[in-house]
């Protein structure tokens, strides 16, 4: 899911290498300071769900929490599996094991009846499946064989492709870390969790967010991947110019490959990361009310403030 095809990753390089001479807006590099207020994270900063971000007002200066719906649930868990496997992966790469038997080990995984395979999940990541159940106030017992028929089709389609397409090879990406914290305090944001870090073979950092599906242009993804490339480039001072959006949607029973948007960080993402951090901060601080936006009718629908939106003015 998370490494890539050799056309990828010569893609990859290529947009790394154009990018690379073209960006004036480093994280180590930038003039603005980050307006007073409260910290907020990545997500906080680059969900545009709400269109007028008054969902972030009633949540930060309300105090209304997030709910966490059952697609958020099932995301989470679809993360936890992807850490497991590219961990894995990882341990695999660094230790000069054969991507061979890392297939083998997620296929026997995946052959384990339901219980030997929640069972084998425990050690690592149950609890926090119940937990993402009780947030979204959905049955654990009733999810579980539906968090399980995700896990064995996402253990089968990496074990797959791990064979066919990506044998550990020195030309291969190599995984750099998973599901790594990253500290956004020097730009003004809480720390964030960066889904997985690749090296690609001529040297150049690429991030991967996993995301469920592909809406439109992908565009608050993009804006976040760059948050996180400025936030890598602050702490450690390595330039980070390509970014990779992977959704996980396509997965569950369908046998397609995930699909995959390789982007360059360009200076547009950076330019829009720093004033959407300020906008946010702004709301976030109760300086001003977003007022209802127009015509968002149909995720005013979908959305968890809908009762408390109605009553504030
Ligand atoms: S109900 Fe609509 S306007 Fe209100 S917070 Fe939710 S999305 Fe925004």
């Amino acid at each position: 899911m998370y490494l890539l095809t050799n056309l990828e990753q010569e893609r990859a390089m290529r947009i790394a290498k154009d990018q690379c001479l073209g960006i004036t807006q480093r994280g180590n590099d930038l003039k603005s300071q980050p307006i007073e207020g409260p910290p907020l994270n990545f997500s906080e900063v680059t969900s545009t769900f709400c269109p007028t971000r008054r969902r972030l007002y009633i949540s930060r200066v309300l105090g209304v929490p997030s709910k966490t719906s059952k697609s958020m649930a099932l995301g989470s868990m679809e993360h936890a599996s992807a850490s497991i496997v590219f961990k894995k992966v990882k341990s695999a790469q660094s230790c000069g094991g054969e991507m061979n038997h890392v297939a083998e080990e997620l296929e026997a995984i995946a052959s384990c009846d339901e219980s030997a395979t929640a069972a084998l999940w425990s050690d690592n990541n149950l609890d926090n499946i119940e937990k993402y159940c009780s947030d979204a106030e959905i049955s654990y017992q009733d999810t579980l064989p539906e968090y399980l028929a995700v896990v064995k089709e996402f253990l089968l389609l990496e074990a797959n492709r791990l064979r066919q397409k990506y044998p550990l090879t020195n030309t291969a990406p190599a995984i750099l870390a998973i599901e790594e914290y990253i500290d956004g305090y020097g730009l003004g944001v809480n720390r964030g969790k960066i889904d997985c870090l690749l090296r690609l073979s001529d040297g150049s950092i690429m991030i991967c967010d996993m995301k469920r599906k592909s809406w439109g242009d992908n565009h608050d993804g993009k804006i976040q991947i760059a948050g996180y490339a400025l936030a890598m480039e602050k702490e450690y001072h390595i330039p980070v110019s390509v970014g990779c959006l992977v959704f996980s949607s396509t997965l569950p029973n369908s046998g397609k490959e995930p699909e995959r948007e390789i982007f360059a960080i360009n200076d547009n993402y950076r330019g829009e990361f720093i004033s959407m951090r300020d906008k946010a901060i702004q709301i976030a601080s109760g300086r001003h009310l977003p007022p209802i936006p127009n015509n968002a009718e149909w995720k005013c629908k979908g959305c968890d403030a809908r009762e408390s939106c109605s009553t504030i003015k």
